[in-house]
């Protein structure tokens, strides 16, 4: 696989251990990027002319493609900027359809601030208030204390597919049937989920699904939003501009069809037809496998720490929620100390709070490194960070 993915050619003896930040892109990618900014450029949706025509046609058939593959019509898949970007349009304009004073949004803590903030925001605009489903001592999700929770005020429940700190499935299925014991809309931030699991919006039966295209081998600037057309259709716009009208007078304006009525303004063509090429190429994984390649590496590591590294504390153990991702917290190596040692090993690996102040507040950390693998890494690269780790204990020991 790694010869699929030209940064490894470009960096001989990389070890790219940051996927859950971004994934690298494979040549079909880039070369389908190229190809659209070579041959096809114009913008779409306006001209009359053959060359915005073969635009539109390559940006509208790549999403074709993403919504069969999520299982979502046309109408349902918006392009965003990303998850965080489609997060924010579902609260403002969810928030507006549905929240009153005293309504909840129940959110979980191990959210990513992209998952936490837009929901704070709309809260304090429509005085709702905002609650977090906490962990279990094993720190998954308190599943009973999120029974007692809900309730008629409760209106929106989100919350990841997968952790980007844990690297645990969260329970959709069950958060998904809570919610709608209440009548609540969900919606699933599916940044890491969409990268590592077959998502399926008819099965999961969430009212949204939110992705970025940079995580699962897609460029950056672009991802998608599914939602439930009956709720889109309510839904006020979120922003207003080009593309999203039927018709402006100066006394106001209509809006057009789904989904344009949620994508104002050019929208990031080559970023759409990139991901379309990204989606191609998942289609020819076997999913299962890239999981069960992704398990075994974050296996060995998790091995080698509690064989060799008494002072590393491991976040979570793994069980058969996990993904593989392995975060970890030294007793007397700041991790962007031990970041900095793994990069001139070339070993790139991930410190910080991870976007997940809240977590890092509970775990009483006040950041962890993180080593994510994925379908390019194999076990010289866990070699490889675990004698990164052995440099760093030496040197600050
Ligand atoms: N949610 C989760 C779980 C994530 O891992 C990330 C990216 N780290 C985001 C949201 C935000 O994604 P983006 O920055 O691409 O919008």
């Amino acid at each position: 696989m790694r010869a699929e993915f030209p940064i490894f050619a470009a960096h001989p003896g990389l070890v790219y251990l940051d996927s859950a930040a971004t994934s690298q892109k494979p040549q079909i990618v880039i070369d389908r990027m190229n190809r659209y900014y070579t041959e096809e450029n114009a913008n779409v949706h306006r001209g009359v002319y053959e060359l915005s025509e073969t635009a539109t046609r390559v940006f509208e058939g790549s999403r074709a493609y993403i919504a069969s593959a999520l299982n979502a019509t046309i109408e349902e898949t918006i392009f965003t900027r990303g998850t965080t970007e489609a997060i924010n349009l579902v609260a403002q304009s969810l928030g507006q359809l549905l929240l009153q004073p005293g309504d909840e949004i129940l959110l979980t803590v191990a959210e990513h601030h992209s998952n936490i903030v837009p929901w704070q925001i709309v809260a304090e605009r429509h005085g709702a208030k905002v609650r977090f489903i906490p962990l279990n001592k094993d720190r998954r999700l308190d599943m009973q204390e999120a029974a007692r929770m809900v309730n008629s005020r409760t209106k929106i429940m989100a919350f990841a597919h997968i952790s980007n700190v844990l690297g645990i499935e969260h329970p959709v299925h069950d958060l998904i049937a809570l919610a709608k014991s209440v009548g609540a809309a969900t919606l699933v931030d599916g940044a890491q989920g969409i990268a590592h699991l077959p998502v399926d919006v008819r099965v999961l039966d969430c009212d949204f699904y939110a992705f970025s295209g940079h995580k699962v081998f897609g460029p950056t600037g672009i991802g998608v939003l599914y939602g439930r057309k009956s709720l889109l259709d309510r839904m006020p716009p979120y922003q207003g501009g080009g593309d999203m009208i039927e018709k402006v007078t100066l006394n106001g304006s209509t809006w057009n069809s789904l989904p344009s009525k949620f994508e104002a303004g050019t929208p990031n063509i080559a970023g759409a037809v990139g991901l379309g090429a990204a989606f191609e190429f998942v289609k020819g994984l076997d999913l299962g496998k890239t999981l069960a390649h992704d398990r075994a590496l974050g296996q060995m590591l998790v091995d080698e720490i509690k064989r060799s590294f008494p002072k590393m504390n491991l976040m979570i153990e793994p069980g058969p929620d996990w993904i593989g991702l392995v975060t970890m917290a030294h007793e007397f190596i700041h991790p962007h100390d031990l970041a900095a040692i793994c990069d001139t090993d070339q070993v790139c690996i991930r410190a910080g709070h991870h976007c997940a102040q809240p977590l890092m507040e509970i775990f009483g950390v006040p950041a962890t490194a993180r080593v994510a693998p994925f379908l390019y890494n194999d076990e010289n690269d866990i070699d490889r960070f675990v004698a990164a780790l052995h440099k760093a204990e030496k040197l600050f020991a």
